[in-house]
């Protein structure tokens, strides 16, 4: 496949009390910290900048320390705000978060009355280890106060989006995916592919990784669960591991379990293969689970973009060259749109 020509730059800033968890995220997200490493992270007192490198989303992003005057007059707010797509300010929600929540409605006023265009998103934080209830109570308390104040002091149409979140599972990926969707202007096309890729073969949720990141640019129009998101996001460590292994070219047909019909399908997919032109036809790879229902199938786009997809019931495996084939349209889609 030709190399896309442009990726996408999503640049955001994260905000918060101290303690919050702003290092913590950033450096996990961005940075690919381990989590249990973020416990002995240093103070923060002047802007962190990070970068992602070797992933289709080219990342940029910034930690903004609690001590700085980044709203007063005299500061030079545009060297933090001018460029940016989107602020996350973050609530510790194990912490009280009144205090939190007022600095967060200066900043949403400053932000509506200056910068506009930039998204704000708040992370309702540190949810592991919180009860369902608490968690739901605490979510639904910060969104009311927060909509509540800003009506009173007239910005209530400053629309905000709330998620819960923490690093020590996948809900912080999640919450990142959706806040880097905003910012791609690229999303309604690829939806409306993914979408119609899922009806045509009956694929029951098809999600559109940065395979680096974890991070998903775009998923069909049917609910999203975390369970599904979580599937498909370790399914993207077994692509990474198997192209380590043998190389995408080499690889097909399922690493684990697979039921008898599946044998044929690798030696018709061999034979594809074989016959192709070399690298011009993606390869997929499809991995049953054990009961023999239900699949999952894989494909690389580009060596940055991958397509994980939870097959539906109906989506028979005999039907696998027809499904290649609607991938195949899809991924060409997928190039166009982002040399456009
Ligand atoms: P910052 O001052 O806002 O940059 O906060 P840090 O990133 O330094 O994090 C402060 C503390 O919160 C550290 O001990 C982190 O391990 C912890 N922390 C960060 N994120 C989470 C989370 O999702 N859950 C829990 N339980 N602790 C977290």
């Amino acid at each position: 496949l030709p190399p896309m020509r442009r990726k996408a730059n999503p640049r955001f800033v994260f905000m918060g009390m101290r303690r919050c968890g702003k290092s913590s995220v950033q450096k996990v997200v961005v940075q690919k910290l381990p989590p249990a490493d973020s416990l002995y992270l240093e103070p923060t007192y002047k802007v962190e900048h990070a970068t992602m490198h070797g992933s289709f989303l080219h990342f940029e992003s910034a930690e903004i320390p609690t001590q700085l005057p980044v709203l007063s007059p005299s500061y030079d707010h545009a060297s933090i705000f001018s460029n940016i797509g989107a602020v996350i300010w973050i609530i510790d929600s194990q912490d009280e978060y009144f205090s939190s929540i007022s600095e967060l409605l200066r900043t949403a006023v400053f932000l509506a009355k200056n910068y506009p265009s930039i998204n704000l998103d708040v992370f309702i934080h540190k949810t592991d280890g919180l009860s369902e209830e608490y968690k739901y109570d605490t979510f639904r308390e910060v969104r009311q106060r927060v909509q509540d104040e800003l009506s009173d002091v007239g910005y209530g149409h400053r629309s905000i989006s709330y998620y819960q979140t923490s690093i020590f599972d996948h809900s912080i990926f999640e919450a990142m995916s959706k806040v880097v969707q905003k910012l791609l202007p690229q999303l309604p096309s690829l939806e409306t592919l993914l979408t119609k890729l899922c009806a045509t073969c009956r694929i029951q949720k098809a999600y559109l990784f940065d395979t680096v990141s974890k991070i998903y640019i775009a998923t069909d129009a049917s609910p999203t669960l975390l369970k599904d998101y979580e599937v498909c996001s370790d399914y993207v460590d077994v692509i990474v591991d198997i192209k380590q292994l043998y190389g995408w070219q080499e690889q097909v047909g399922a690493p684990s379990t697979s039921p008898p019909q599946q044998q044929e399908q690798q030696e018709e997919d061999e034979q594809r293969q074989n016959s192709s032109d070399a690298g011009l036809i993606g390869e997929s790879i499809v991995t049953y689970d054990k009961t023999g229902d239900g699949y999952m199938f894989a494909r690389e786009v580009n060596d940055s973009l991958s397509l994980i997809c939870i097959m539906g019931k109906g989506s028979s495996v005999e039907k696998r060259v027809l499904i290649d084939y609607n991938v195949d349209v899809f991924v060409d889609a997928v190039v166009k749109i982002f040399q456009v």
